[in-house]
């Protein structure tokens, strides 16, 4: 059984005072819900964020971290701090942060198991560009992408991984990928982890992102391989977020 999940990524928005009225509303709405939720704020508002998700059932986790446990690398944050702080997820290897900061499938795959050491649980986010889709590569660029994260990875920490589909033309542009299109990705990507360790794809929670509003959710996570998502801009919307956490409940029960 794979109970559904919903990740907010606030990504660089925010602060103390939004934190203070968005994380309140989020407990109080999300009491009691059948799904697992988890919100990413930026690394500042952490701490804050972890006093106020104190006795509620919503887990706390950040954006990303370093590969190393410390050391003399100047404006990162490690596993083993994130966790000090109350966090219990990352997400790991976001578009923004391949595109942005160079990240290859190595690294992310490093971070992964970074990750995976300090007892963080992470997102991984696969995905492809508008051109590779458009050349019929995405398949294949997906593909490549969690065969190298499996390959570092190895079988035993492979359970503990969460995978996020994100197509890159998808995230922050408001234009959706279909419910078909993201199921057959997914569907592909729980058939990669099969082939990999068997039982692994049955098991395996598979998250999509991209432009997910309250709107369009229930539809892409009714769809047989999709157990949740990862949200961007509607995760700032008190109303937007819960009502896609809504859509999520319950969904593990059908699949
Ligand atoms: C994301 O940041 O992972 C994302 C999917 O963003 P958005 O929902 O805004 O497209």
């Amino acid at each position: 059984m794979r109970q559904s999940l919903v990740a907010g990524n606030w990504k660089m928005h925010g602060s103390q005072g939004m934190a203070r009225e968005l994380v309140p509303a989020l407990v109080g709405a999300l009491r009691g819900v059948e799904a697992e939720i988890v919100v990413c704020p930026p690394f500042p508002f952490l701490p804050l964020a972890s006093d106020l998700l104190k006795g509620s059932s919503i887990a706390l986790g950040a954006q990303d971290l370093h590969t190393a446990e410390s050391g003399a690398c100047t404006g990162d944050v490690s596993g083993p701090m994130l966790r000090d702080v109350g966090c219990t997820w990352v997400i790991v290897g976001h578009s923004e942060r391949r595109a942005g900061h160079d990240e290859q499938d190595v690294l992310v795959a490093d971070k992964a198991l970074a990750a995976l050491r300090a007892g963080l649980r992470p997102i991984v986010c696969v995905g492809e560009t508008a051109r590779q889709r458009e050349s019929g590569q995405a398949l294949r660029v997906v593909a490549g992408q969690f065969a190298a994260l499996l390959a570092r990875l190895g079988p035993g920490f492979a359970e503990s991984l969460t995978l996020a589909y994100e197509p890159v033309w998808a995230i922050g542009t408001g234009v959706t990928a279909s419910p078909e299109q993201a199921q057959e990705m997914h569907h592909r990507l729980r058939a990669q982890a099969e082939s990999h360790a068997q039982g692994l794809g049955a098991r395996m929670r598979l998250l999509y992102g991209g432009s997910v509003k309250a709107a369009n959710a229930a539809e892409l996570f009714g769809m047989p391989d999709i157990d949740g998502g990862l949200i961007g801009s509607a995760s700032l919307d008190a109303g937007e977020f819960v009502a896609i956490c809504r859509a999520a409940e319950g969904m593990s029960w059908n699949k």
